[in-house]
């Protein structure tokens, strides 16, 4: 009550711009939380009202977009409750270091602001399809360590349900798997045939079975799952251990394979390394196409650098994009970020970087394997590759879902970190040393003999080194 009697008497005050704006924030902080209102409107103003509308200034695309998407309607009822001849708003970026008083900021500024700041994709990604525009074959590039991904993709994406299925993509961390599966479903969305596709997180796809199992909607999900065309699901790993979502999953895949409809998968490991996996399930995963991701060459990271500084027609000195392809290896989210990183230094600074500012800004980037290697590191990564906690690996267990983890641990140990085998037998309670060269001796035996556990071994190594 006391507000809008408020309301009424600043009504009938002839206010400036920023009485104006001060007046609404007071409003907004009674209708949203105190972190979201610091979040939102920290450095924000009335710039300037043109006629029934008026221009607020925010300090980035972010703050843009939630504004845009969340408060629109909000604000401009507060805009309109304090002075009725008020209609419309519009919000524009101005970075805090160029702000003046009252400056009008024109459409061609505001929109090379918008490209330069760093993009919100969540608010660009297809209701429908769920899917990121961003992500298609043309910005994607090709190269020895993923052109049967490559390959394989564009083949589903011209004969969907035909060609392979399921298409399983498997490999490690930012090497591209979401870019090459979201392209097969953007492709074929975009496609002349008016297909139904559909991209979904493995996490998503377990909370939304969960959800509806609880709330007895299963059937209508079910049905709505039969529905779809082309079913991409990303990070199946995520299924290890969740039962109920993997036999429900089963029939999902069955019921769309008859019917010749496309599934593409993607995986951080091969589907016979994926723990806790039904075999019924694995057995499907592996029935159609598998093909692997693995990390880009020098040359070719020099090409992908150079076509994302293409996309945002923006350049740098060959000597530093040399050194951030020498040198930022560990994968390519890694090498994106990397980049931005030079790009918002030359934009903040006005200064091009050259190799010295590279080498600066960059430590965190490059790579190096003794760095990174350590005894922790290696039990981390041993035991969440194969679903165990820490503790379970040193359990005096003769459980072959233990023992093996164990063996490789401490074959890890003396293979990648030289440790003595009386260091890795107390290390692992004191045991006999004679077990730790038991254990080393028989991985690396059985690594020469099986392409499965030499995989493994290999994955394994990948994670230890680039985490
Ligand atoms: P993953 O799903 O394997 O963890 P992403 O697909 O998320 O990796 O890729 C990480 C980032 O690297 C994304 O921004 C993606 O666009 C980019 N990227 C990955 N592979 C390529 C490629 N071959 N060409 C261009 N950009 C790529
Ligand atoms: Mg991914």
């Amino acid at each position: 009550m006391l507000i809008s009697c408020e309301l009424k008497i600043i009504q009938k005050i002839v206010m400036d711009n920023n009485e104006l704006w001060q007046s609404v924030l007071a409003q907004m902080q009674f209708h949203i939380s105190k972190a979201n209102f610091a979040t939102w409107f920290q450095n924000t103003e009335i710039i300037s009202r043109d006629g029934e509308k008026i221009i607020i200034s925010v300090p980035n695309a972010f703050s843009r977009e939630w504004l845009g998407n969340k408060y629109n309607k909000l604000i401009l009822k507060t805009l309109h409750d304090i002075d009725d001849k008020i209609k419309d708003l519009e919000f524009v970026i101005k970075p805090q270091s160029q702000k003046t008083a009252n400056e009008k900021i024109s459409a061609t500024d505001n929109e090379k602001e918008e490209t330069e700041q760093l993009k919100f994709d969540e608010f660009k990604i297809n209701k429908d399809t769920n899917l990121n525009p961003r992500y298609t074959f043309d910005n994607f590039v090709v190269g020895s360590f993923n052109e049967l991904a490559h390959a394989a993709a564009l083949a589903v994406s011209e004969n969907p349900g035909f060609t392979y299925n399921p298409l399983f993509i498997y490999g490690g961390t930012g090497l591209g798997k979401t870019h090459l599966i979201q392209s097969i479903g953007n492709k074929i969305a975009d496609g002349p045939k008016k297909k139904k596709v559909r991209y979904i997180s493995s996490e998503k796809f377990v909370s939304n079975i969960v959800a509806s199992i609880r709330s007895g909607t299963i059937e209508s999900f079910k049905s709505n799952l039969g529905s779809i065309d082309v079913l991409i699901i990303d990070d199946v790993q995520f299924l290890a251990g969740k039962n109920k979502t993997q036999e429900e999953f089963f029939h999902a895949f069955n019921s769309l394979y008859e019917r010749n409809k496309q599934i593409v998968l993607s995986s951080d490991r091969p589907p016979n390394a994926i723990p806790e996996l039904e075999d019924r399930l694995r057995s499907r995963f592996e029935g159609g196409m598998i093909a692997d991701v693995s990390l880009p060459d020098y040359e070719t990271r020099l090409v992908i650098l150079k076509n994302k500084l293409q996309e945002k027609n923006l350049e740098l000195p060959e000597d530093v994009l040399d050194y951030i392809a020498t040198n930022v290896k560990k994968n390519i989210r890694e090498l994106e970020g990397a980049l931005n990183k030079l790009l918002i230094s030359h934009k903040t600074t006005n200064n091009v970087p050259d190799v010295e500012m590279a080498k600066k800004l960059l430590k965190g980037f490059v790579f190096s394997p003794f760095d990174v290697a350590n005894y922790k590191k290696i039990i981390e990564t041993v035991s969440k590759f194969y679903n165990l906690e820490e503790k379970n690996l040193f359990d005096p267990t003769r459980r072959k879902e233990i023992v093996k983890p164990r063996q490789i641990a401490m074959f890890l140990l003396r293979r990648e970190l030289k440790y003595s085998f009386p260091a890795i037998a107390r290390k692992f309670g004191g045991k006999d040393h004679t077990t730790a060269i038991y254990a080393y001796k028989k991985i690396l035996q059985e690594s020469e003999e099986n392409n499965k556990l030499t995989e493994e071994l290999s994955l394994i190594k990948q994670r230890i080194y680039s985490g």
